[in-house]
């Protein structure tokens, strides 16, 4: 059996893992380069009980154990360490507290930590990047083959049932099953495929070089600022980088990833906002100013599954805010579908596709 996957994000280098621990012969093609959107650009920051209530809750918990695991089977280093989580807020200037924080004084006397929302136990961390490329590279050191190239729509038998392959570029690859990974990229996928609408939610972030002065904690944070509270995020990583986000907003998706660029305004806003959080966020530390879109659907959860009326078909993404921390579990349960017809860990009931209304192709061809 030969499965194609199209997209190198989080989603597609971790079911290439998976796929291939059942024997399964696997092809990723991805247009850009391996975690080239906002598996390269993400957080990284994991939970293991953040989607309690929610019918996340499952794939998040089973996926948090494989973030664990997954170091001690697979050769690199993608920063993986337990981490501790604190909310708060930013103090105006003019009322600034002034607390002792221990292993936080790295913080601004005006930064007040109101609560520890996360331990070792339930928060930890990797380095999306680096994971992503870290299970792709166990994928090809155990068969698959990646390839170039972009996508540009799916072949299927004379009654349009069964997949037969993928088109890239003027050429066929042929296959047994197809997975569409491709982030919010895989609207266009919407045009070959009964699909539900996939939108791409912008953000801006900022990695510093921080080296060993930031404590490994993540950091939940509201700041007052023009126009209303903002939350802002904080996660200092192994590697010595700290990457601060906030201010999402809706900006058109460029057709190629690797157009995708911050808004110059918002990176300004937040390169402010971080300078309030510590003298260390300073202009000579930055590594990175960028933007990246998340995949998001109609109700806020994944797409997993085969896509109805179709022999082979399968889609996976989605994800939202939880990509990085719910990729492992991903690729595990739809290894276990595509191989042996069934997800045995995690139900993927509540993600299957056939949920939400197809999109219009039509609408696309608006765009
Ligand atoms: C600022 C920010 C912070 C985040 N922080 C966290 C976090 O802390 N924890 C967490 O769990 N999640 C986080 N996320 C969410 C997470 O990054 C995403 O959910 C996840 O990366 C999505 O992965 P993906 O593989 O579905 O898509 P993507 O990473 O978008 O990958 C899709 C791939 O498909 C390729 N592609 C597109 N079109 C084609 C084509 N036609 N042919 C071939 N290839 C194609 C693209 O080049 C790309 O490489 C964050 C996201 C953002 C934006």
């Amino acid at each position: 059996m030969r499965v194609v996957i199209c997209g190198g994000g989080v989603i597609g280098a971790c079911t290439a893992y998976f796929l291939r621990r059942h024997g399964v012969d696997v092809i990723v093609v991805e247009r850009t380069e391996v975690a080239a959107a906002a598996s390269g650009k993400a957080g990284g920051f994991l939970a293991r009980d953040w989607c309690a209530g929610t019918p996340l809750d499952a794939l998040a918990r089973r996926s948090f154990a494989l973030h664990a695991q997954l170091p001690e089977k697979i050769a690199g280093d993608w920063g993986y360490r337990p981490m501790t989580a604190y909310s708060g807020y930013v103090a105006p200037d003019d009322d600034a507290p002034r607390t002792t924080r221990s292993k936080l004084d790295w913080l601004s006397n005006g930064v007040v930590i109101t609560q520890r929302i996360g331990t070792a136990a339930t928060t930890a961390i990797v380095h999306p990047r680096k994971f992503t490329s870290g299970m792709m590279n166990a994928a090809l050191a155990n068969g698959a083959e990646l390839r170039s190239g972009r996508v540009t729509g799916i072949v299927r038998d004379a009654d349009g049932m069964k997949v037969k392959g993928v088109e890239v570029g003027g050429d066929v690859i042929d296959a047994d099953a197809v997975v569409i990974a491709m982030g919010p990229w895989s609207l266009l996928a919407a045009q070959w495929m009964s699909l539900p609408a996939v939108y791409g939610q912008r953000s801006p972030s900022i990695v510093y070089d921080t080296g060993a002065d930031v404590a490994a904690d993540a950091l939940f944070l509201e700041c007052e600022s023009e126009g209303g509270t903002v939350s802002i995020e904080v996660f200092p990583r192994a590697d010595g980088s700290t990457h601060v986000t906030a201010l999402s907003d809706i900006a058109p998706l460029p057709l190629d990833p690797a157009a995708v660029t911050p808004d110059r305004e918002a990176i300004a806003r937040l390169q402010i906002m971080c300078e309030r959080l510590s003298p260390l966020f300073r202009p000579d530390r930055i590594i990175a100013q960028q933007a990246c879109f998340r995949p998001v659907t109609e109700d806020g959860l994944p797409l997993i599954g085969l896509i109805p009326q179709s022999e082979g078909l399968y889609v996976a993404t989605g994800h939202n805010v939880w990509g990085i921390l719910n990729a492992p579990a991903t690729g595990e349960a739809l290894a276990q579908l595509i191989a042996d017809g069934v997800a045995r860990e995690v139900s993927l009931a509540p993600f299957a596709p056939g949920r939400l209304a197809p999109l219009d192709p039509s609408l696309l061809q608006a765009r």
